[in-house]
């Protein structure tokens, strides 16, 4: 929103190879435009598109950082983890990416047979239509449903059938943090909890899951993402203190549309409080 101030670091960002609007090239373009000089291109379960955006990045002379939000869980509650900092033939990274792209097609069909049961028709090979190159996610199917007349918008999509606690969040399907996080933790990838505030977790559920992920080799958590209210920042920037992490940040930016802030802009963070995981770059 209008009042976060342009930063010149964005760690978490999309494009259309996943749910995002803009290509890899345009979105690269607008983060330049806009001052951002190092950004990290973290599209749903696939590095597919950090090709494009590492020509076009470098032709403007940007530092791009190599990252992927995977989707995990941990008992059986749905989180993100951002992956930065790897090399794009990282191995255990492309398994892991694989397996989430067949979860998401299961998951897809599952989604659709749930919604059936709710009265709509089947949306399936729309959603899959609709989703084309991309990763099919639940913002296909809520693409579809407006298309379909079903709902007016996407926050009515995710309110009413897709969001937390709707039928189309299907919570069981992704991997656990444990099998998942010492394999890529491994490697030379950096792993991130994404917007830890957005989480229908108790604070005492939150921490459990920062311990675990501290246990299972994460280095740092997001403490803005996009507009987080700054008493948020504050208090994730406290916890990356208890738990000893590397603070990250970012605008999570899809495009210009839904709840999102644009490329480059989130929420002031408290730089000398923290450890900053840009500085490794
Ligand atoms: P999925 O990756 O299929 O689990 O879908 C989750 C994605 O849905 C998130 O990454 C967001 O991009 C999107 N999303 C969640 N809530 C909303 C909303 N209210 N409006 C628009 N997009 C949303
Ligand atoms: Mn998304
Ligand atoms: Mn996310
Ligand atoms: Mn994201």
């Amino acid at each position: 929103m209008s009042e976060h101030p342009y930063q010149h670091i964005d760690l978490h960002t999309h494009s259309t190879a996943s749910d995002g609007k803009l290509s890899p090239t345009e979105l690269v373009t607008l983060a330049h435009e806009q001052g951002v000089s190092m950004l990290a291109l973290t599209d749903h379960d696939t590095i597919k598109g950090l090709e494009e955006a590492h020509q076009c990045a470098h032709g403007l002379g940007m530092t791009l950082i190599n990252g992927c939000e995977l989707s995990v869980a941990w008992n059986k509650i749905p989180l993100h983890m951002v992956a930065l900092g790897f090399e794009p033939d990282n191995q255990a990274l492309k398994k892991w990416t694989q397996r989430n792209q067949t979860v998401r097609l299961e998951r897809g069909r599952q989604i659709a047979d749930l919604l059936v049961k709710k009265g709509l028709p089947d949306l399936y090979d729309k959603a899959v239509e609709e989703a084309g190159e991309s990763q099919l996610g639940r913002p296909h199917f809520a693409k579809v449903m407006i298309r379909e007349g079903i709902v007016k918008d996407m926050n009515k999509a995710f309110d009413h059938y897709l969001g937390n606690k709707k039928i189309g969040q299907i919570r069981d399907v992704w991997p656990q943090l444990e099998e998942i996080m010492p394999e890529l933790a491994a490697t030379d990838c950096e792993l991130v909890l994404a917007h830890p505030k957005r989480y229908p977790v108790t604070v005492t559920k939150l921490k459990g899951v920062l311990a675990d992920f501290k246990r299972y080799g994460g280095t740092a958590i997001e403490v803005a993402s996009g507009h987080e209210r700054p008493d948020h920042v504050r208090f994730l920037e406290r916890l990356t203190r208890e738990f000893e992490f590397e603070a990250s940040a970012g605008s999570d930016y899809h495009g210009p549309f839904g709840p999102w802030t644009n490329v480059g802009r989130y929420t002031q963070v408290h730089e000398q409080e923290v450890r900053p995981i840009w500085y490794k770059w």
